[in-house]
């Protein structure tokens, strides 16, 4: 396999997205956002998302491990590396988990939260992603989307929702994510597919799938071949172009204007 990569901040502040390759792996970790509210971690995302990545392809450097158990280990290592900070803190630092891993003529894979991994086969595309966020607290998400990103009333709507995701986060009735608590793994989404019938794949977040998703400006199949043409720069640029022609979201309401983006592009 070999795997391209990149990521880049949305704006100003410190990236919180996170990517790897391997000639057998690919990960993107997306860090949730705290709008400045308290963590209980002095540590930050950007220190949270690096440390889970570089656990994580340290976990997984056995085969035999699989991507539940790997990422469980991770959890824990990390959990470990700041026992002085709060981790009970509802807000400690959480992220989406996407990893593809190449194995004995198989790819598995491994989604916890919305960072996607498509895959490009002859007969079109197939979208592993885990959705289950988009399902809690409908209403105060429609609350943020009602404002424009650059006014008080956004911001104040945001971190009501987050304040109130923070409460259903990792629990039975909410959604799960890479947080301080190993237990999310077990709530991961995982499969396998034969690598045979794949052409390519690219692991993304959503500050990147958001350009088919989302804004509906391209197709996954354009996107496949911007990154042929361009690899994952050409691609995350891409989105940048699109997102500039709304800077405020009110063509395409959204929680920032441009949001942390990572790509890991697959190929054979
Ligand atoms: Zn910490």
């Amino acid at each position: 396999m070999r795997v391209a990569i990149d990521t880049q901040p949305g704006g100003a502040s410190p990236n919180e997205d996170w990517v790897a390759g391997t000639p057998s792996l690919a990960v993107v970790l997306d860090g949730l956002s705290t709008a400045g509210l308290d963590t209980g971690c002095r540590h930050g995302v950007p220190w949270y998302v690096a440390h889970l990545g570089s656990q994580l392809v340290a976990a997984l450097a056995d085969p035999e491990t699989s991507l539940t158990a790997g990422l469980a280990s991770a959890l824990e290592q990390v959990a470990a590396l700041h026992p002085e900070c709060d981790l009970s803190n509802p807000g400690t630092p959480s992220a989406t988990v996407a990893i593809l891993r190449q194995r004995a003529g198989f790819l598995d894979h491994l989604v916890l939260a919305d960072s996607p991994i498509v895959l490009e086969e002859a007969d079109g595309f197939t979208v592993l992603t885990d959705l289950r966020v988009d399902e809690v607290l409908p209403e105060l998400r429609a609350e943020v989307e009602q404002y424009e990103t650059d006014t008080a009333e956004h911001q104040e709507a945001l971190r009501r929702l987050i304040t109130a995701q923070r409460q259903t986060r990792n629990t039975p009735t909410g959604y799960w994510v890479a947080s301080s608590d190993s237990e999310a793994a077990a709530h991961a989404l995982v499969g396998s597919t034969p690598v045979d019938g794949v052409l390519a794949a690219a692991v993304l977040s959503d500050g990147v799938s958001r350009l088919v998703t989302e804004y509906g400006m391209a197709t996954w199949a354009e996107v496949f071949a911007t990154l042929r043409a361009g690899g994952p720069q050409e691609l995350i640029s891409s989105v940048r172009k699109v997102e500039a022609t709304d800077p405020t979201g009110r063509r395409w309401p959204r929680y920032k204007s441009g949001d942390d983006a990572a790509v890991a592009f697959c190929q054979w």
